[in-house]
Formats: C-alpha cells, sequence, structure tokens
C-alpha cells in the first residue's frame, strides 16, 4: 500500500487511457541554475497517447515510506527514439526535487499516465499563458502544439533572467512577458499585475492558468475582471506556497 492509499493497478482501473511505464533515465542536464531536464526512455512509449499539457504521475522516493506521487508534464515525447522529456525545478528538498535532482543515468521510476485534462482551445482568436517556473514546461509544450497561425501571449514569473527560456519550435506569433519575482517563489503579486496589465487582442481568447495555488486563483480572478467568461479559463495549481502537495501529487485546498 502506498502512502496515498492506492496502488498502481488501483490507479490503473480508475483512470480511463492510463498506462504504466518503467522509465529509465538516459540522460539528464540543467536547463537553467534551476532546472533540470531529464530524459528517459520506457518500453511502450513508442504509442503513448498523449496531448499536449498533459503529465505523468511520477512515484518518487520518499523518506520512510514507498513512495510519493508526483506529476510532471510531458514536456517533448519522441515516439522514434523512444524518449520522454521532463523539465523539473529545484526548488528544494520536498521528495519531487529531491528525487529530480540526485536522479542518475540507468536509474529507474514508475510513471502512470498520459495524466491531466487541460489541452488547447481549438477555437480561439487567442492564447493567454500564465504561470512560473513549475508551469514553464506545461506552456512551452502547449505553445508549441499550437497551430501555426495561432496568437499566443505568455505571461511568466521567473526568479531573474537566468531561469529565462524560450519554446525549441516557435510557429505561432507568440509575445513573451517575464516578469521577475521580488521574493519567495509564490509570495508576491507581480503575476497578477501584469497579467491584469497584457493587453488583450481582439476576439475570443482562451486563458491557461498554471502554477502556486494563490496565484492562480488570483490570475483568475484578475481575468474574470477583465471580462473572460469561466469556460474561458482554464486553471490547475501544480503547489502551494509553504505546503507539501499531497502523497497523490495534488497541492491541498487552504480548508483541508
Ligand atoms: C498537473 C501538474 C503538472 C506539473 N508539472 C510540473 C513540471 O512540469 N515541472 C515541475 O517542476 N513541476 C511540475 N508540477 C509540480 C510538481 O508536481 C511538484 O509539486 C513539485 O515538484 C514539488 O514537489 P516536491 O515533492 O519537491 O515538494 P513538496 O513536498 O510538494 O513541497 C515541499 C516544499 O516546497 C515548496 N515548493 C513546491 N514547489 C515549489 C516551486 N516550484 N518553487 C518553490 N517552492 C516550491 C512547497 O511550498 C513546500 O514548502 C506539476 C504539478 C501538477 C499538479
Amino acid at each position: 500500500m502506498t502512502p496515498d492509499g492506492e496502488e498502481t493497478s488501483a490507479l490503473l482501473g480508475r483512470l480511463p487511457g492510463v498506462r504504466a511505464f518503467d522509465l529509465e533515465l538516459v540522460d539528464a542536464q540543467m536547463r537553467t541554475p534551476a532546472m533540470r531536464r531529464l530524459r528517459f526512455t520506457a518500453e511502450g512509449l513508442a504509442d503513448l497517447d498523449a496531448f499536449s499539457g498533459q503529465d505523468l504521475m511520477i512515484a518518487v522516493p520518499a523518506a520512510g515510506q514507498a513512495h510519493f506521487r508526483r506529476r510532471y508534464t510531458i514536456r517533448r515525447l519522441d515516439r522514434d527514439a523512444p524518449a520522454v522529456f521532463l523539465d523539473i525545478v529545484l526548488h528544494g528538498d520536498g521528495p519531487g526535487a529531491a528525487w529530480a535532482g540526485s536522479i542518475r543515468a540507468g536509474d529507474r521510476v514508475e510513471a502512470i499516465g498520459p495524466r491531466g485534462k487541460i489541452g488547447l482551445a481549438p477555437a480561439a482568436d487567442w492564447h493567454l499563458f500564465c504561470g512560473d517556473e513549475a508551469a514553464l514546461p506545461a506552456i512551452f509544450t502547449m505553445v508549441e502544439g499550437l497551430p501555426d497561425d495561432a496568437h499566443a501571449l505568455a505571461v511568466l514569473e521567473v526568479t531573474g533572467s537566468e531561469e529565462e527560456q524560450q519554446p525549441e519550435v516557435v510557429r505561432v506569433r507568440l509575445e513573451l512577458d517575464w516578469v521577475y519575482r521580488d521574493g519567495e517563489p509564490g509570495t508576491g503579486t507581480q503575476l497578477e499585475e501584469a497579467v491584469a496589465g497584457v493587453p488583450l487582442p481582439a476576439g475570443t481568447g482562451h486563458a491557461y492558468v498554471f502554477g502556486e495555488l494563490r496565484q492562480v486563483a488570483a490570475c483568475r480572478k484578475v481575468l474574470l475582471g477583465r471580462g473572460l467568461a469561466p469556460e474561458q479559463i482554464d486553471h490547475k495549481a501544480y503547489w502551494r506556497r509553504g505546503v507539501a502537495n499531497a502523497p497523490h501529487g495534488e497541492p491541498l485546498r487552504p480548508d483541508t
């Protein structure tokens, strides 16, 4: 029994279309001072059916426990190799960050996926992405997945210029607005302020907001205030300031 109370077999039975993979690390590299890219291979990746923005649920080792589950966006999937790339923020000593910072070539880990329901809104005239470092893999893979004639805007909060990255393939019209935080991650208001000020193009847009729980809620509120309807905003909290994610991988809500 895992600390989240759910065995892999039970999860696979409960989550439709989801499979288990025995990932083996091929190599790893630092993309920025705080982000490590992990390249894995596994049997079955060649026919993994995932859309841009979906993630894998990784069973990371946890002290004194079987493991915790942590979710990481599929940054890139190379079905020919086959290989899957995960970009992970090394922010501290939580089980996910500790695992991502210490895993070595040849090490293996269980993954379950694809997970996640938020994908690109095909009919939108423009796409606005908002988030922090942990959201960059999702935001960039979604930008790379847009059709060539799309218009994308992104408001991205990072520690400083050393954490800036660019999407690997940019086919769309893309406007990136980098915000440098003043203080610890998840504590400032710069992200929501930038979202309040970003010029919104004409037409019907769609917003995607990922990152720290309070900041996600604040950005969503700003966007509603700017006239977007609730159905025009997809949002998901990835982590919560000062509180470890639950063993099943989701941030705990303030009332839990
Ligand atoms: C659907 C989904 C997709 C995700 N995709 C990615 C991804 O592609 N890349 C990625 O890096 N993460 C991603 N995350 C976040 C990831 O799953 C973990 O929440 C994160 O790695 C923290 O796990 P942990 O075990 O290290 O820390 P936890 O045990 O959860 O927390 C320990 C401490 O670290 C703090 N903390 C957690 N995250 C951060 C952070 N980013 N910056 C500063 N402090 C932090 C917490 O507030 C807490 O105080 C995703 C989450 C979800 C739900």
